[in-house]
């Protein structure tokens, strides 16, 4: 597979499919995260039984309906149907708690959500059995890969690897975990979620062969037809996030960008010197905008004639994947997101791993 490289000296467009906006389609999907369900707080990524229903209670009451993501992707694709306020719920890393405590919970109030497991850990203490995936499979929910072992080096080698044993590894996370589950489950997996988020075009390109439909990130905006399916944001919950966070996340919008520097799943292998976003024309009626690297607001320039955002980095970037969001708002404080995932990659590979790896926040 071959990088794409020197991302800062050129202007990447998205996909194809991110320039096709079906009519049919105009609906947005939040997709909510969640990882342990459980009584006794174990981290940022745990949430009580009694917070989950209040969740649950809200969405409910404010009319939103749970949809699969092979809805979202017939909604997409082809104009299929969805119900009036759609919202996603994914589960990570197949925690046992989740068929104990959220399971029951869902079905409380009739939702169904997809349960993203990787198989080494299948079986472990504290973790899903196969007789529990298979459960949550019968009682309707999805099921997805998370890759065979959670590495955290889905998108490059090791320092030991060359690029052949890379990529020979990445293709065991991708098929053999698709095959796995299916071994398992007995139903196709073509939903894909990024250990830590992270992702860059050679790692889609391969779900894509793979035969994965979507693949899930931890960019926190809401998704539109113009969304690559490849590239699908979520929003992680905490154990601190009462109504008010939620319905900020479920009511931003997606943000219509023509470009951005360095482009959505790119490795730039020059130091990358700016960050860069062009609106399309739909974005002419935004007023403010602004730019946050790694989970920080940063002095960017909004200027509203050309509808760009800029940042000039102080200084380089030290080699690892960076999550760009840009905010925006228009006169009347609707809030627009458009998030993505970038790699710097250097001579001095494997250098600051342990930084990059720890700004993820999963
Ligand atoms: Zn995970």
């Amino acid at each position: 597979m071959v990088f794409a490289a020197g991302c800062t000296h050129k202007e990447i467009a998205p996909p194809a499919a991110a320039r096709v906006q079906p009519a049919a389609c105009p609906a947005t999907a939040p997709v909510l995260a969640y990882h342990r369900v459980s009584p006794k707080i174990t981290n940022q990524m745990t949430v009580t039984p009694a917070l989950f229903r209040e969740h649950m209670r809200y969405l409910a009451r404010h009319g939103f309906s749970t949809i699969s993501i092979d809805q979202w992707c017939n909604a997409v694709e082809r104009g299929a149907p969805l119900p009036a306020r759609p919202v996603i719920i994914t589960f990570d890393d197949g925690w046992k708690d989740q068929i104990v405590y959220a399971a029951p919970i869902l079905r409380e109030f009739g939702f169904l959500a997809t349960f993203y497991i990787y198989p080494t850990v299948i079986g472990s203490p504290l973790q899903l059995s196969w007789d529990d995936v298979r459960a949550l499979a019968a009682q309707g929910h999805a099921i997805g890969s998370h890759s065979l072992s959670h590495t955290e080096r889905l998108n490059r080698p090791y320092a030991f690897e060359d690029q052949a044993r890379y990529e020979r590894r990445l293709m065991r996370e991708v098929y053999d975990s698709k095959r796995e589950i299916e071994a398992n489950i007995s139903r196709p997996v073509v939903h894909f979620c990024y250990p830590y988020g992270y992702y860059n075009t050679a790692v889609m390109e391969s779900l894509e062969r793979a035969g994965y439909r979507t693949a899930v990130t931890v960019n926190p905006q809401v998704n539109s037809s113009a969304t690559p399916l490849m590239t699908l944001g979520r929003r992680i919950v905490g154990p601190a996030m009462r109504d008010a966070e939620l319905a900020e996340y479920l009511e931003r919008l997606p943000l219509p960008v023509a470009t951005a520097v360095p482009g959505d799943g790119m490795i730039c292998t020059d130091r990358a010197g700016r960050v860069r976003v062009s609106l399309s024309p739909q974005g002419a009626h935004l007023v403010d905008a602004r730019l946050k690297l790694s989970f920080r607001w940063v002095d960017s320039t909004w200027d509203p004639r050309g509808r760009t955002i800029s940042y000039a980095l102080p200084q380089p970037l030290e080699p690892g994947a960076y999550t760009a969001e840009l905010h925006a708002w228009d006169a009347r404080s609707n809030h627009y997101v458009y998030a993505w995932l970038f790699q710097q990659d250097a001579a001095a590979r494997g250098a600051s791993v342990a930084a990059s790896s720890s700004r993820r926040p999963q």
